[in-house]
C-alpha cells in the first residue's frame, strides 16, 4: 500500500466531545510524531538564514523567534485550551494573576472604567482597589442581585464587565445571562466586553463564552492543572481582542515556561475523568456536613438550600455542564478559632492553600484569600471568619465523610470554649 494511502482522515475537533478534544487536540491520528507532548526547552530559535529574520520584522506570525512570545509546547496547550473552551484563541500565561491583569490592560486605559461584581478572589480584587487606579482606570461595582443597575451605570468609557460565578469563597451565583442581557441593552453596551472568571466552575460545568461572555479566564493552577505542582493561567476569547492581550503578555512578561505547558498539557487529558470525580465528592460531602450539628452554613450552588441554586441549575448542570463543582465552603459554630480547630485535626485533607488539585484541600478565607481585608469588605464579600474553604479532590468519599466527622466532633468537645 502506498504510504500515502494508509493515512486517515482526521475528525474535525468541533465535533468531538470535550475530553477528546482534551486528549487530542488536533492532533488525531499523527503520522509518525511522539504520542506525549515534546517539552522545548528552549529560549530562542535558530534562524535557517536572516531572510526568517526579515519575514518576522514584516510580521509573519509563524517564524519562531523567542519564547517570551511563542512556544511549540505553549501552542499546543493554547490549542486544546482553546478547542475545550469554544474559543477562537486561548492563551496560557504565568499564573491565572497574569492572565487576568493582562487581559484588563488589554481591555481599559487611563480614563476608563471597568464594572464588576463584588464576590471576587482577593488577588484580583486588590488589583481592582490598589493597582488599576494608579493606571487611571477607576472600578465600580454592582450587586449580583442588583444587575438592572448596569444599563445606568454603563457610560462610554466603560470598557469591561467583569464577573466571577461561582465565586471565591462563598460561592456566590452571578446570573450570568442576565448581566448579558442587562449590559447588551445599556446605550453602548455592544462595545463593552463582559469577562468572566470560571476558576471555580470549570469549563466543563459552566462555559461563560456560550452565554454570551466575551472573554473567559481560569487559573489553569487549579482544576485545568489539577495537581498542585503548576503555576499558570489561561485567557480565551475572540481572536482580534486576544492579540491585544498576547501584546500586553509579551510586554508585561507574564509568559509560561515550556515545562510548566507540558504539566499542563498532560493534566488536560485527566480534566474531564477528574473534575468529574470531583463535582460527585463535593455534592455528597456537602449534602453530609449539611446535616451536622457544628455547622451553621453550607455552601454549595448543588445544594437546594443555596441560594443561587435555580441560576446554577439554568447555566450549569442544566446547560450542559457536568455538575456544580469541586469547592464548598462551610461555617462553623465558634468563628476563626473553631475553624482553625477543624482545619489542624483533618487527617486526609490538607490544610493548605489553593485548591483544584485531585488532593482534598482546606483553607479558612480570612487567613488566606481574604487576609487583611476590612469588616466592610469581607461583609461585602460576604466572607466571615468562621468560614472553611473546601476543595473537595477525588480520594474515596467514605474517607472523606469520616475524617470531617472526626475533625468536626473535635470541636463538639471544646464547645463553650470558643469564641
Ligand atoms: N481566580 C480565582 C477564582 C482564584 O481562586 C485564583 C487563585 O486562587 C486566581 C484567579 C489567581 O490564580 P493564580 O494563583 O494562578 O495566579
Amino acid at each position: 500500500m502506498p504510504r500515502s494511502s494508509r493515512r486517515r482522515t482526521v475528525p474535525d475537533p468541533r465535533t468531538t466531545t470535550l475530553a477528546t478534544r482534551a486528549i487530542h487536540g488536533r492532533k488525531l491520528y499523527p503520522h509518525q510524531s511522539p504520542v506525549a507532548t515534546p517539552i522545548v526547552q528552549t529560549s530562542t530559535y535558530r534562524f535557517r538564514d536572516s531572510g526568517d529574520a526579515i519575514r518576522y520584522a514584516n510580521g509573519d506570525p509563524d517564524v519562531y523567534v523567542y519564547s517570551r512570545y511563542h512556544n511549540p509546547t505553549v501552542q499546543e496547550a493554547e490549542e486544546r485550551l482553546a478547542l475545550m473552551m469554544d474559543a477562537d484563541r486561548a492563551l496560557v500565561f504565568s499564573s491565572g494573576m497574569a492572565a487576568i491583569t493582562s487581559t484588563l490592560l488589554a481591555a481599559a486605559r487611563s480614563g476608563d472604567s471597568i464594572i464588576s461584581t463584588p464576590g471576587l478572589y482577593g488577588g484580583t480584587y486588590r488589583f481592582f482597589r490598589d493597582l488599576l487606579p494608579r493606571h487611571g482606570v477607576g472600578v465600580r461595582y454592582v450587586r449580583p442581585d442588583r444587575l438592572d443597575a448596569l444599563p445606568q451605570m454603563i457610560t462610554p468609557r466603560t470598557r469591561a464587565v467583569y464577573f466571577e460565578t461561582p465565586t471565591n469563597p462563598s460561592l456566590g451565583i452571578v446570573d450570568i445571562a442576565e448581566l448579558v442581557r442587562q449590559v447588551r441593552k445599556a446605550p453602548g453596551g455592544r462595545r463593552v466586553l463582559l469577562i468572566a472568571d470560571n476558576t471555580f466552575a470549570t469549563v466543563l460545568n459552566q462555559n461563560p463564552l456560550r452565554l454570551g461572555a466575551d472573554v473567559l479566564l481560569e487559573s489553569a493552577t487549579k482544576y485545568l492543572g489539577g495537581h498542585s505542582d503548576v503555576i499558570a493561567g489561561v485567557a480565551a476569547g475572540p481572536a482580534p481582542f486576544m492579540r491585544e492581550v498576547h501584546t500586553q503578555q509579551k510586554y508585561l512578561g507574564g509568559c509560561t515556561d515550556p515545562f510548566a505547558a507540558f504539566l499542563l498539557v498532560r493534566s488536560l487529558q485527566t480534566f474531564e475523568l477528574r473534575v468529574a470525580r470531583q463535582n460527585e465528592n463535593a455534592m455528597e460531602l456537602a449534602r453530609f456536613l449539611e446535616t451536622h450539628p457544628a455547622v451553621t452554613r453550607v455552601l454549595y450552588p448543588g445544594l437546594p438550600s443555596h441560594p443561587g441554586h435555580d441560576i446554577a441549575r439554568r447555566q450549569m448542570a442544566g446547560a450542559g455542564g457536568r455538575g456544580y463543582g469541586g469547592m464548598v465552603t462551610i461555617e462553623v459554630r465558634g468563628g476563626a478559632r473553631a475553624a482553625v480547630r477543624v482545619c489542624d485535626a483533618l487527617r486526609v485533607a490538607v490544610n493548605a492553600m489553593s485548591l483544584g488539585g485531585v488532593e482534598t484541600l482546606v483553607s479558612i478565607p480570612v487567613y488566606s484569600s481574604h487576609v487583611r481585608m476590612s469588616a466592610r469588605e469581607l461583609k461585602r464579600q460576604d466572607v466571615t471568619p468562621g468560614m472553611i474553604r473546601i476543595s473537595v479532590g477525588i480520594e474515596g468519599i467514605a474517607d472523606l465523610r469520616l475524617d470531617f466527622e472526626q475533625a468536626l466532633a473535635g470541636l463538639g468537645r471544646h464547645r463553650g470554649g470558643i469564641s
